[in-house]
């Protein structure tokens, strides 16, 4: 039975020398075959077990992950959360998953640290500022949050940008969504991962996903490191290594995968109190509750699944940051990593079933996917239990590539992360 957490709790365990805390989640041994089984430990499949639990009432359920939770991406990103995207579809999945985070600690009774704090996209011409008011304008019709702000406006939130006359990427502008901001990204897992259990949901650690069991064409189980698991229906989520269990499984899926790096500061005194994107360089920096300035760029540009990242880009990087905030320049670096990331010919994702009957898919979420875990959970639960699309990841199946109604929103927002 999992234990509330509230302020009385933290309080009398503080009293008792913390001696009562119990194990967040059950270790479990894999059972024989389940209802449903989700491949990949990170925000995406542990969300989409817990909803299986709680709107789908499907609680015969395991998470299967070769490492550890929240190991890839989700425990590796910058936590940027938005939703200002240009197409109707990307507006209606990410405002719904804006939307999930609103009420996540709530729900999950989990505090995932949700910080709406505002992302602001600096434009950097008059060009630049068309091209924002056409967002806007595009956000505002698909009913999310947008603003149109002016050089003072975008200064007034961020005064230690660059306003300098000189500076090659000027503030013209931009694009400021106020209910965007940051979260907790290990607590979205965690929280998730807690409340799943708690459902009946087995998490299963250390335990490597090697081929898919099949009979009459469709898939019926997995192989794994600890044995055959059956399962009536299983769902793929396991972001840079969608590719790989694809080939498994016997299909090609249109993705690339490719190392994104992330890098944080020393910690400093509050000093930035938004989320600041400069498409002209591509860097990207927010500061953390401990301090450290959170800093993302572009990915790296060979695809790979090297999970650390390379130096050109670094420099990069930091030369946008410094771009940005020129008495950034006085930090020192604490540390960096990379992940890998699945990238769509058009930046979106692709949730629906797979060539294989029986295998469902989450993934292609590229360098933007943290925002869109409640939603992309709840969509591949409601895959897992009906057999068909929710309407608003009808847009993402697989066959937009073949239909040619592509959501490319690289093109439409140009922005990635
Ligand atoms: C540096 C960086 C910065 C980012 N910044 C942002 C941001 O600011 N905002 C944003 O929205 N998104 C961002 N992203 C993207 C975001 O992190 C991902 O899109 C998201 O976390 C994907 O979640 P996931 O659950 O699908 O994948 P993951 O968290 O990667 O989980 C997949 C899991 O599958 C497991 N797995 C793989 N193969 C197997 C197997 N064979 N058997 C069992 N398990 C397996 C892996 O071990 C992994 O734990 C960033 C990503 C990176 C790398």
């Amino acid at each position: 039975m999992t234990r509330r957490y509230s302020a009385f709790g933290l309080i009398r365990e503080g009293l008792r020398h913390h001696k009562g805390w119990h194990p967040a989640w059950r270790s479990p041994e894999p059972k024989r075959a389940y209802d449903v089984v989700i491949i990949g430990g990170g925000g995406h499949g542990l969300a989409t077990a817990y909803y299986l639990a709680t709107v789908h009432g499907i609680r015969n359920v395991a998470v299967i992950e070769k490492g550890w939770l929240g190991g890839g991406n989700t425990g590796r990103n910058t936590t940027t959360i938005r939703s200002n995207y240009f197409y109707p579809e990307s507006v209606a999945l990410y405002d719904f998953s804006l939307k999930l985070y609103e009420g996540l600690s709530q729900e999950l009774n989990y505090n995932i640290m949700l910080s709406q704090r505002g992302v602001a996209t600096v434009a950097h011409s008059d060009a630049e500022m068309e091209i924002s008011a056409r967002i806007v304008n595009a956000m505002q019709i698909n009913g999310a949050d947008a603003e149109l702000m002016t050089r003072d406006q975008i200064l007034a939130k961020a005064p230690l940008l660059n306003q300098s006359d000189q500076a090659r990427y000027p503030v013209f502008g931009g694009v400021w969504q106020g209910r965007a901001g940051v979260a907790r990204h290990d607590a979205v897992a965690w929280g998730y991962a807690r409340a799943a259990d708690s459902l009946g949901v087995d998490i299963i650690q250390g335990c490597e996903v090697t081929g898919f069991l099949t009979e009459a064409g469709a898939c019926v189980g997995i192989e794994t490191s600890k044995g055959v698991i059956r399962a009536g229906a299983v769902g793929l989520a396991v972001a840079g290594h969608s590719s790989v269990m694809a080939a498994r499984a016997g299909f090609e899926l249109p993705l690339h995968s490719y190392t994104l790096q992330a890098m944080v500061s020393e910690p400093v005194k509050p000093c930035l109190d938004t989320v600041i994107l400069y498409p002209g360089t591509g860097t990207y920096v927010s500061q953390s509750d401990k301090g450290e300035m959170i800093i993302g760029g572009g990915i790296d540009r060979v695809p790979t699944y090297a999970q650390r990242g390379n130096p050109p880009v670094q420099e990069t990087v930091i030369s946008g940051l410094l771009e940005m905030f020129p008495s950034f320049g006085q930090l020192k670096m604490l540390r960096q990593w990379g992940g890998i990331v699945d990238v769509t010919p058009d930046s979106s994702p692709l949730i629906g079933p797979s060539p294989l009957s029986g295998l469902y898919l989450n993934c292609g979420w590229g360098t933007g996917g943290f925002k869109a875990i409640p939603a992309g959970g709840w969509l591949l639960a409601h895959l897992l239990a009906k057999g068909e699309h929710h309407d608003i990841s009808r847009p993402f199946d697989l066959d937009r590539f073949t239909r040619g109604r592509l959501i490319d929103e690289a093109a439409g927002s140009g922005i990635a992360h």
